[in-house]
């Protein structure tokens, strides 16, 4: 049976994990579990539809990403892991401006001809609007996408990875290092002990550029640091079936089970290394956009403040492949600001790329070339 190593264990790590071990191969998968993994601080909207980002190789993979979605939680749950922290509770496009929001359904109507998970296209007036999330301001109008939904990244990578280990996949914690013989890469190094694959899958997210570095591989991958807050509210309503708030800002709002709302997040370019500080001035941020969005959330209580850094490469589209020139070593990266959207899609097609069947999507359009320099580093 072939061997397969997986580095990293984010959402994409997971899932291409997941997929391998449900194929019957042998899989490792080493985690270093980074403070700062974009898996672990996401909010975790899932509705790629309203975007008006106008790249079509970005935007049909984050169709399929969505689309993938109820199929791959329906077979979690028939393995019994009900705690997959996904919800299809639809999201709430605000604004204040009719205008704007007419486009915005035109665009959605648009776009569900070749996507109907998008599912029902509502115009809401305000009293409509705030029904369905009680803490928004006063004078948001809404469209409504029922087919968004909501995950937790931590609950359903966890239940991605137990699912894999069921299936046989091992798990190691630590920092793995590639071990390469010229031009092929023959397994990893973790914990002092070494390891042979004979495909190593590197789904290091912002790390991956140090790992490869040895190998003279200058992968170009950077990361924009996020900071995000998690509040209580006392609203004794089921906060687990609000819907997802996207307003014109680059902020967002989301509510999950027992009475927690999340608020966020920071987008911080100018960072110095892996900066993982909590900073008063992206509370500030934060708390600025997120209270005059929902003021009912300024007498919540405080719960905590997670950090991420999302990765992305050149283009903000999405990489994934061979590296050229190598054998046994593939990747995938730059899932940037959508990647719990994409991860579980995206580590599907990595895990057919693996053993060798031919993905579902145009490989060109993603092709590492893009990320990749050889080299001196
Ligand atoms: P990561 O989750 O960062 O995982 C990489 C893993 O690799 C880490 O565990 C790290 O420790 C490990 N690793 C690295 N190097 C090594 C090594 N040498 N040895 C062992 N392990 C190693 N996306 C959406 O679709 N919707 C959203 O609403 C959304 N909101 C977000 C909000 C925030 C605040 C952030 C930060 C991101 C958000 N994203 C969202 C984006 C999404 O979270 C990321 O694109 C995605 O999680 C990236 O996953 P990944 O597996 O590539 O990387």
């Amino acid at each position: 049976m072939k061997k397969f190593i997986i580095i990293g264990a984010g959402i994409l790590g997971a899932s291409t994990a997941y997929q391998l071990a449900r194929l019957g191969a042998d899989v490792l998968i080493i985690d270093r579990k980074h403070t700062g993994q974009a898996t672990d601080a996401a909010a975790g909207i899932i509705c790629p539809w309203v975007s008006q980002r106008r790249n079509q190789a970005w935007y049909r993979l984050a169709k399929a990403g969505a689309r993938f979605y109820p199929g791959l939680i329906e077979e979690l749950t028939k393995e019994g892991e009900t705690e997959t922290g996904y919800a299809r509770v639809g999201a709430l496009s605000i604004h204040h401006d009719l205008g704007k929001l007419s486009k915005m359904e035109e665009r959605a109507l648009q776009r569900r001809e070749d996507a109907p998970e998008i599912g029902e296209i509502n115009r809401l007036n305000e009293s409509a609007t705030r029904a369905l999330f009680p803490l928004l301001g006063e004078g948001y109008h809404s469209v409504q996408i029922s087919g968004a939904a909501r995950v937790d990244g931590r609950a359903l990578r966890d239940a991605l990875l137990r699912s894999a280990q069921r299936n046989g996949a091992s798990l190691i914690s630590g920092e793995a290092s590639i071990q390469f013989h010229t031009n092929r890469v023959t397994g990893v190094i973790v914990n002092g002990n070494s390891y042979s694959a004979d495909k190593t899958v590197v789904c290091a997210g912002a790390w991956a550029g140090e790992l490869l570095r040895p190998l003279g591989i200058r992968f170009n991958v950077r990361f924009q640091k996020a900071q995000i807050m998690h509040l209580h509210v006392d609203d004794r309503s089921d906060t687990g079936a609000w819907p997802v708030i996207m307003p014109p800002s680059d902020q967002y709002l989301l509510a999950f089970d027992n009475q927690r709302i999340v608020i966020g997040a920071t987008h911080e370019d100018e960072i110095t290394g892996y900066d993982t500080r909590i900073t008063p001035g992206g509370m500030q941020e934060i708390l600025n956009k997120g209270l005059a969005l929902a003021p009912g959330l300024a007498d919540s209580t405080f719960h905590e403040v997670r950090v991420g850094f999302r990765p992305f490469t050149p283009g903000f589209l999405p990489v994934i492949g061979a590296f050229p020139g190598w054998e046994g070593l593939i990747t995938a990266n730059g899932l940037g600001a959508s990647g719990l959207t994409m991860g579980p899609y995206i580590g599907y097609q990595l895990a057919k790329l693996a053993i060798g069947m031919e993905p579902d999507i145009d490989m060109h359009d993603y092709g590492l070339g893009a990320a990749v320099e050889q080299g001196e580093s």
